[in-house]
């Protein structure tokens, strides 16, 4: 167990480099005050791994109770179990699967954490970041949006699988759903993970953003130049930069971060464009 008395101990260490620290919602300081994670026995059958997701959880003041963590490696299962037969993931080894989908995916609650809230993820693929966040956080509604058939129907069925409610797999394209009048401008929170970069991101987005609501989109490496079209890209669609989080997961130090963004104004109705013009003429 770790004490967790310092960030050097705190396997979950972030730092931010935001423009505007008073962003609400937005916050970098982790102080947990539940008892250390306690490991069940029966989980902890040839799972090394189970240890450093259970600390990189208490550095995220998230505990699980024991269906939460029968739905964690429930879908693990299934996970690893479909990517036999289809391509959903690239990391196969299981205790990997624990830290860079799961806890890379609860990351977000150290940016935004609200009782309830509309949550959409776009292209969603076998779920990440959407349904971490659906079992830790069951109250909130969350729209997992993903443009390959087959890929949705491996949401479905963890949904059903995980018996997971007010969540909903949707088959469809960002840049076509948001035009849909009960999608725009409907949701709390917008999130995309590995999906494109941030100016089609951005353009994806916001028309989904309620005004005052927030994007967050986990990326890595040195993103500088994709960071600055991603500003010019915003200043169109009503939406400005707020924050820069660094995150450190258990045992990686790989220059993960997230993007955060607020929906100040409404998006433009022009917005977002086709597939194509946005592929040939990127905003930014
Ligand atoms: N977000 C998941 C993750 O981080 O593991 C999946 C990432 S995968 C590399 C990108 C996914 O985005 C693919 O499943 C793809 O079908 C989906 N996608 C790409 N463009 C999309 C769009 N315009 N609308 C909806 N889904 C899209």
């Amino acid at each position: 167990m770790s004490e967790h008395s310092s960030d050097e101990a705190n396997p979950f260490h972030s730092t931010s480099t935001n423009e505007s620290a008073d962003a609400s919602n937005v916050g970098t300081g982790l102080a947990p005050v539940l008892p250390a994670p306690v490991l069940n026995p029966s989980h902890t059958q040839n799972e090394s791994a189970l240890q450093p997701f259970l600390d990189g959880l208490y550095s995220l003041g998230l505990e699980l109770n024991e269906e939460q963590l029968e739905q964690f490696l429930r879908y693990r299962h299934e996970l690893l179990d479909w990517n036999t037969r289809m391509n959903l993931t690239s990391i196969t080894n299981p205790g990997e699967v624990l830290i860079k989908h799961f806890l890379d995916s609860l990351s977000l609650l150290m940016i935004y954490d609200t009782p309830t809230a509309h949550v959409l993820d776009i292209g969603a693929g076998a779920g990440f970041p959407g349904l971490p966040l659906k079992i830790v956080r069951p109250q909130w509604h969350i729209v997992l949006l993903e443009a390959t058939g087959k890929k949705v129907r491996f949401l479905q069925h963890i949904i059903d699988t995980l018996q997971l409610h007010d969540v909903e797999a949707v088959h469809g394209r960002a840049e076509e759903l948001a035009h849909k009048a009960e999608y725009r401008a409907f949701f709390d929170l917008v999130t995309a993970r590995a999906v494109a970069p941030l100016p089609t991101l951005l353009e994806y987005a916001a028309p989904f953003t309620r005004v005052g609501g927030m994007m967050i989109f986990p990326k890595k490496g040195d993103l500088t130049e994709e960071l600055a079209r991603g500003k010019r890209a915003a200043s169109h669609l009503g939406a400005h930069f707020k924050a820069d989080i660094h995150v450190t997961l258990p045992g990686l130090d790989d220059g993960r971060r997230l993007l955060v963004w607020e929906q100040a104004r409404n998006c433009p109705e022009q917005y977002p464009r086709s597939g194509g013009v946005i592929t040939k003429n990127p905003l930014g």
